[in-house]
């Protein structure tokens, strides 16, 4: 048997470094950047620890461009490195510096933010530079070192004169990469991983105007001065206790975050955990719309401070992508695919977090402002509803605080709307028959109708609204839901005293052989009802179970589109009690009963919006040569 160790040999690792270490070339810079930030907070912990006897100060980090010579340079004030430092940390790939300073501060450094892991990030400057040097001085008292790399493996290093603390790496950039060498590009990359990192970041300069002195003349131009142009907040909301901050520094974090929103929030949630995981972060309920696949990818994940994606999905429960704001944990594993990511214990432990958070947050906004959470529902209900219907732990928290509006503007929740209609909206089952309307304008009639019935009737008007009808009725005992068009209420609704009818057997007959001539028998089933005389001569309604199933097809549920194929089925309700029934028997002139039946199912079908095109000018036509 012969044992032995696989020669990696470098040569071979570098091309691959190059070509596969990160699909996006531009991240070399939050690389870079990050190291610099690592060796600051290094720095600062020893100085804490008194492990380094030097003065922190103030250190900052620059980026620089040199276009002339085709060079990036990237600069900190942080603790360098010794000549030896640099063979060990530089020189072994896949070393990293940042987990043996972890582990060797362990408990003490564990809230530095040191971000640093696999000792790679280095090389990916190999991404967008030929040529790579590292200009370092140690806070130790040692001569600083020079290292110079071509992206080959040979290297060099010598001493160099540099004096004061720190590092500075300058990449020669690439042919294939000047964009790099462009000051908009890389201002858009700082901006983008680097606005809320740590240590604060110059890139060039700016011009500021000062504040006028009080003694000044009134006509005096005002003074400007040159200044570091900072892109950074080192310090951003989501990193400072709730305590520390007021609602309006919540708002401005939110501006300073989306700067293109010019809406405001309608309320935020600071996350803030350090057991048995780390995250902290804010979430913003934004005002939303109807639409929720506009509405995704806007909230964007740090690890500490430093931008990784505007992509949470398997992070966050779905149902809260649509939500605003940052998460910021070292603990969620980045270098997976985003279907392990979702078996991931940690991450699993982090999204029910999430969920609880926001369902404790809203439950208290319900609790403690009951009027100012009525006024938002609108804006909030596509995600409570959502999240009602794909998390069942959530469900059972939002099922005290959610609201179902009725068409005259009162809220209740579940369990007040089962205290109101207890008595008076049951069916022959004694099951709670719940009645809603999904569009106040087009089922105005039926609205009307069961309004003056005395029946309560909500407004339910959201996209998903029938999936979580289902749920409902699958969840809670003894309910069940009809829309106010749907098979007809007084059907639905057990009553103390049965409405006689006026027609006898025989004339049902008749009445209903005159009434399918002429109605269409593929589009509609006649349905003789003896219903008060009050009540509508002819109305159309529509199986609830069918149009249901339908709706849920048509926003996404179940693979098959059986319901969906089905062709519109409609019964046609005839109210024998009412008078227009008596006219229509006695009348002898076939072509003139034909006119009224017409004209009446016409009318039941304007009431349903079901009247258009062709139909409705006849309609318009006959109703005119009528009068
Ligand atoms: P990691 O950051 O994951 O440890 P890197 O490849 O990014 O790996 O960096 C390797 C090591 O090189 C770092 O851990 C650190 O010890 C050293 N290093 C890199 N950049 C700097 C710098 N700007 N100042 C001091 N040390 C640095
Ligand atoms: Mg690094």
């Amino acid at each position: 048997m012969a044992t032995g160790s696989i020669n990696v040999s470098v040569e071979n690792i570098f091309p691959l470094i190059k070509k596969f270490l990160y699909s996006d070339h531009e991240i070399f810079l939050r690389e870079l950047i990050s190291n610099a930030t690592d060796a600051t907070l290094k720095l600062k912990h020893l100085t804490n620890i008194g492990e380094a006897k030097v003065e922190y100060g103030d250190p900052r980090i620059e980026v620089k461009i040199d276009s002339e010579n085709k060079k990036l340079h990237i600069i900190d004030q942080g603790l360098g490195m010794t000549a030896d430092e640099v063979e060990k940390y530089i020189n072994q790939v896949a070393f990293s510096g940042a987990e043996e300073f972890l582990d060797k501060y362990k408990d003490g450094a564990k809230d530095t933010g040191i971000i640093g892991h696999f000792g790679l990030g280095f090389y990916s400057a190999f991404m967008v530079a030929d040529k790579v040097e590292i200009i370092t001085k140690s806070f130790k008292d040692e001569p600083a070192a020079h290292w110079t790399c071509d992206g080959s493996p040979t290297f060099t290093l010598e001493t160099a004169e540099k004096a004061d603390r720190g590092t500075e790496i300058i990449l020669h950039i690439a042919e294939d990469s000047t964009e790099f060498l462009e000051e908009s590009r890389i201002s858009e990359l700082l901006v983008k991983y680097n606005k809320f990192m740590p240590i604060p970041i110059k890139f060039g300069t700016k011009e500021e105007t000062l504040p006028k002195a009080e003694d000044a003349p009134e006509d005096a131009e005002p003074e400007k001065v040159t200044v570091d142009n900072i892109i950074n907040n080192p310090s951003p909301a989501w990193t400072k206790q709730p305590s520390e901050l007021k609602e309006e520094d919540y708002k401005g974090f939110y501006r300073e975050l989306y700067p293109m929103q010019f809406e405001e929030p309608l309320f935020n949630i600071h996350l803030n955990v350090d057991y048995p995981f780390n995250l902290t972060g804010i979430l913003y309920f934004p005002r939303l719309g109807q639409d929720m696949n506009l509405q995704k990818d806007r909230i964007q994940l740090y690890q500490n401070q430093v931008f990784v994606t505007d992509n949470v999905e398997g992070i966050v429960p779905e149902f809260l992508t649509m939500l605003r704001g940052v998460i910021d944990s070292p603990d969620i594993p980045l270098n997976v695919s985003r279907s392990y990511l979702q078996a991931d214990g940690a991450v699993k432990k982090i999204s029910s977090y999430i969920t609880r958070k926001v369902a404790d947050k809203l439950n208290s906004l319900f609790k403690n402002d009951r009027e100012d959470f009525e006024k938002k529902w609108n804006d909030i209900k596509i995600v409570i509803e959502y999240g009602m219907l794909s998390e069942d732990k959530f469900f059972d928290k939002a099922d005290k605080f959610a609201l179902y509006p009725t068409v005259d503007g009162s809220y209740f929740t579940f369990e007040e709307l089962q205290e109101k209609i207890k008595d008076s909206q049951t069916d022959k089952d004694d099951k709670l028959v719940i009645l809603y309307a999904s569009n106040e304008d087009e089922q105005h009639t039926y609205i009307q109708a069961a309004k003056d019935k005395g029946y309560e009737v909500l407004l339910l008007d959201s996209p998903i609204v029938s999936h979580l009808i289902q749920k409902l009725e699958t969840s809670k005992e003894k309910i069940t839901f009809a829309r106010v068009d749907a098979d007809h209420v007084d059907n639905l609704i057990k009553k103390d005293e049965e409405t006689i009818s006026k027609l006898s057997d025989e004339e049902k007959e008749t009445l209903k052989t005159d009434l399918e001539k002429v109605v269409p028998a593929t589009s509609y089933t006649v349905q003789l009802e003896a219903l008060d005389s009050s009540s509508a001569p002819f109305m159309i309604t529509q199986p609830e179970f069918m149009r249901r199933m339908k709706e849920m097809q048509q926003t996404g549920g179940g693979g098959m589109n059986m319901f969906g194929n089905m062709p519109e089925m409609y019964n046609l309700v005839v109210n024998t009690n009412h008078d227009l029934i008596s006219k229509i028997m006695t009348e002898k002139e076939d072509t003139n009963k034909e006119a009224i039946i017409k004209q009446a199912l016409d009318l039941a079908k304007l009431s349903q919006n079901l009247l258009k095109g062709e139909e409705l000018t006849a309609f318009v036509k006959r109703s005119y040569d009528l009068i």
